[in-house]
């Protein structure tokens, strides 16, 4: 049994993991500050023995003993990051500096979440690993973007000047039950605004592009990675069935049966115009590769918000 820290653990993805860890008997510490996270997200684990729970902000230094780390703690939806930026870089710069200090101090395999943001606006399509990415250094989104960048920067350089053991995964748009109803990203959004009969807000014309994974196909990802000897990554993790927003709109109107419309509002700054995992890597390395399509993750994700709005 090997003591696993989730830092970010009451997340949307961090509750998923602690769940799947301790369906695998690991001995779980997760770490939230409940920024962007919720005890309801993890409610159902506090009478497991093996899960264990500190309200922490990692931008302080914190001592336990552990022996693998998977780091998550960043808000991830916009308009979260964005809420207090300043904030956000900390959590990236400070707290990816604190978890890499423990994961020396107690010579813990330690993974980051990175993103798929770090390829910016990018040039490249679909983006491989090797892209160094087309980033704004001064945007709105810079606090998270640039901040996951360091955090990568980091990560390498305890990994080379301290033998750190380390893990990058960049994870591309993943959705799913347990989504915050205000949570801010397009899949949770339309969803919500479907099911409420109100019209769904494509920002700009629509024609941009994401890739949208189903959280239990990332969750495996994220365990095969860390399970791995020889590969530190970085590696992409995502699906790479690209669809427009539009089309992922009038999808969800679609499988809610909605009479909603959709109405168009303005794009928002340094949104990335498209958006596409190369996973050959992943594939080859982890044997991964996502199993659930756009529609039925839809519907699981429909359900879970139905029952969630009591509809
Ligand atoms: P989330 O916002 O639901 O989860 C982040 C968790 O971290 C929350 O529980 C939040 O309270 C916690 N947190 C934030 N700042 C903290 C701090 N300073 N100290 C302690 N806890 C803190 O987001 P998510 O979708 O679960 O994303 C988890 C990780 O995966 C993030 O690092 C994100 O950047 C990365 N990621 C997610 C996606 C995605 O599509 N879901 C895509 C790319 C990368
Ligand atoms: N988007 C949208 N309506 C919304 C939320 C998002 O049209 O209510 C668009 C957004 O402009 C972006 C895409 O959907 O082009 C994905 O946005 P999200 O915030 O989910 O993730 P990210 O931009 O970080 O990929």
């Amino acid at each position: 049994m090997n003591r696993i820290l989730v830092t970010g653990g009451a997340g949307f993805l961090g509750s998923y993991l602690c769940e799947a860890l301790l369906e695998r008997d690991e001995d779980i510490l997760c770490i939230d500050n409940f920024f962007s996270g919720s005890k309801d997200n993890i409610r159902h684990l506090f009478a497991h023995p093996y899960f264990e729970l500190i309200r922490h902000d990692i931008i302080h230094p914190i001592l336990v003993e552990v022996d693998r780390i998977y780091h998550l703690a960043c808000p991830a939806s916009p308009i979260h990051y964005q809420y207090n930026a300043i904030k956000t870089i900390k959590t990236n710069v400070m707290g990816t500096i604190n978890m890499l200090g423990l994961a020396k101090r107690t010579k813990a395999r330690i993974m980051l979440a990175s993103t798929s943001e770090i390829y910016g606006s990018p040039e490249i399509h679909p983006q491989p690993e090797d892209y160094w990415g087309n980033v704004n250094p001064i945007g709105l989104r810079s606090c998270y973007d640039e901040g996951k960048r360091v955090a990568e920067t980091l990560m390498m350089d305890y990994h080379r000047q301290n033998n750190v053991d380390i893990k990058i995964v960049r994870i591309f748009n993943t959705y799913g039950p347990r989504m915050a109803i205000d949570d801010g990203r397009v899949v949770s959004n339309f969803i919500v605004q479907a099911l409420k009969g109100e019209p769904l807000a494509v920002y700009g014309d629509g024609s941009q592009t994401r890739s949208f994974c189903y959280v239990s196909d990332l969750v495996e990802g994220l365990l095969a990675m860390m399970g791995l000897d020889d590969t530190i990554g970085p590696i992409n993790l995502g699906n790479p069935d690209e669809f427009t927003i539009l089309a992922l709109a009038e999808k969800i109107i679609e499988l809610t049966s909605s009479s909603s419309r959709i109405v168009h509002e303005p794009m928002p700054a340094d949104d990335p115009p498209r958006r596409c995992p190369d996973i050959s890597y992943a594939t080859d390395k982890l044997h991964w590769a996502p199993k659930v399509g756009l529609e039925e993750g839809l519907m699981k994700t429909i359900s879970y918000f139905k029952e969630k709005l009591d509809l």
